[in-house]
C-alpha cells in the first residue's frame, strides 16, 4: 500500500511512492495537489527550492491535520545555492518556507562541478545537528559518487535520478545498490511522453492497468522509490493504485529491453 516503506541506510523509513511537484505552481495549485495526495493516502512529497512551491507544500501539510511525523518531506539545494555556507543558508530558507523544524530528506539537486563536495559537507553538518533525518544526492553518476565517497563521512541515503524503461542505467543502479544507496526515480512516467510505446501499451492491455501504473509498478518491483507528478486528483489516485497486481519476471525483462539512453531531462555529465 501507499504506507509501504523502504528502510534507508541510516534506518530511516521512506515511502516507496511519493508525489512529485516539479512545475506545479506555488499557491493554490500546489496546495490542492498535495492535499489531494494526502487525502488519497500519499505520505511522501518531493519538492525543491528550485520548484518555488515549498510554501504551498508546507501549508497543505499543516492544514491536512495529519501528524507531521507521518509525512516524509524531501527538498533539495539548488545549483546556485551550493557551497558550504551557502548550503547551510539555503537549507534554512527551505525550512522556513516549508514551515517545518526538521526535513526528512535533503538532496544535492545536481552535482555542481568543484562545489558538490563542499555542499555535501554542509549536508553532513545539517544531519549531525538533527535538522534533517537523511541526506542524499540527485543526478549523481557513478564517477560523482565515487569522488564523493572518497572523502564523505556519511554515505548518501538516496540518489534521485531520471529513471524509466528508456533510461535504466544498469551500472549506476548496481553501484548504488552495492553501496546501500536507495535509488529514486524522477520522471518515472517519462513525463507522459511514452504512453503509446507498443511494449507498454501491450502490457497495459494484458494487466488491465494504465500505462502509468505499469511504469510505476516496474519501479517498485525493482526496489526503486518513485515520485510521479500530477495535479489532477483522478491521476494522483491512479498513480497510487499499484498494489493489486504484479508484473511477471518476463514482462519486467521485456520492459527493460526498452532501454535506449533516452533522456527527457538534462544530462548530469554536462549540466550541474
Ligand atoms: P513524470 O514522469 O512524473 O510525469 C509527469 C507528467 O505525466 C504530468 O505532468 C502529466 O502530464 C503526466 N501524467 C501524470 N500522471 C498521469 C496519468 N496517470 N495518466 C496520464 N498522464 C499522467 O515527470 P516529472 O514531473 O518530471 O517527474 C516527477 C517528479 O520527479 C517531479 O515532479 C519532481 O518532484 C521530480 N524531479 C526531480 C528532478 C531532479 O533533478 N531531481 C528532475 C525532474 C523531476
Amino acid at each position: 500500500s501507499l504506507a509501504d516503506k523502504t528502510v534507508l541506510n541510516n534506518g530511516v523509513e521512506m515511502p516507496w511512492v511519493g508525489l512529485g511537484v516539479y512545475k506545479v505552481t506555488e499557491g493554490d495549485e500546489v496546495k490542492s495537489a498535495v492535499k489531494s495526495a494526502l487525502k488519497i493516502g500519499y505520505r511522501s512529497i518531493d519538492t525543491a527550492s528550485f520548484y518555488g512551491n515549498e510554501e504551498g507544500v508546507g501549508q497543505a501539510i499543516a492544514e491536512s491535520g495529519i501528524p507531521r511525523e507521518e509525512i516524509f518531506v524531501t527538498s533539495k539545494v539548488w545549483n546556485d545555492e551550493q557551497g558550504y555556507d551557502e548550503t547551510l543558508e539555503a537549507f534554512e530558507r527551505s525550512r522556513q518556507r516549508l514551515g517545518l523544524n526538521v526535513l526528512d530528506l535533503y538532496l544535492i539537486h545536481w552535482p555542481v562541478a568543484h562545489t558538490y563536495k563542499e555542499t555535501w559537507r554542509a549536508l553532513e553538518r545539517l544531519y549531525t545537528e538533527g535538522k534533517v533525518r537523511a541526506i542524499g544526492v540527485s543526478n549523481f553518476l557513478k564517477h560523482h559518487l565515487e569522488e564523493l565517497l572518497d572523502e564523505a563521512q556519511i554515505i548518501p541515503a538516496v540518489n534521485q535520478i531520471e529513471y524509466h524503461p528508456w533510461l535504466t542505467q544498469p551500472e549506476l543502479h548496481r553501484y548504488c545498490h552495492d553501496k546501500g544507496i536507495q535509488l529514486e526515480a524522477w520522471s518515472p512516467l517519462a513525463r507522459g511522453k511514452k504512453f503509446d510505446d507498443p511494449i507498454l501499451s501491450e502490457l497495459a492491455e494484458k494487466y488491465d492497468k494504465t500505462p502509468a501504473q505499469i511504469l510505476l509498478r516496474w519501479d517498485l518491483q525493482q526496489g526503486v522509490v518513485t515520485i510521479p507528478k500530477s495535479v489532477t486528483e483522478s491521476r494522483i489516485k491512479e498513480n497510487a493504485n499499484l498494489f493489486d497486481f504484479q508484473l511477471s519476471e518476463e514482462d519486467m525483462v521485456l520492459l527493460n529491453t526498452c532501454n535506449c539512453e533516452l533522456r527527457f531531462g538534462k544530462n548530469p555529465e554536462i549540466f550541474g
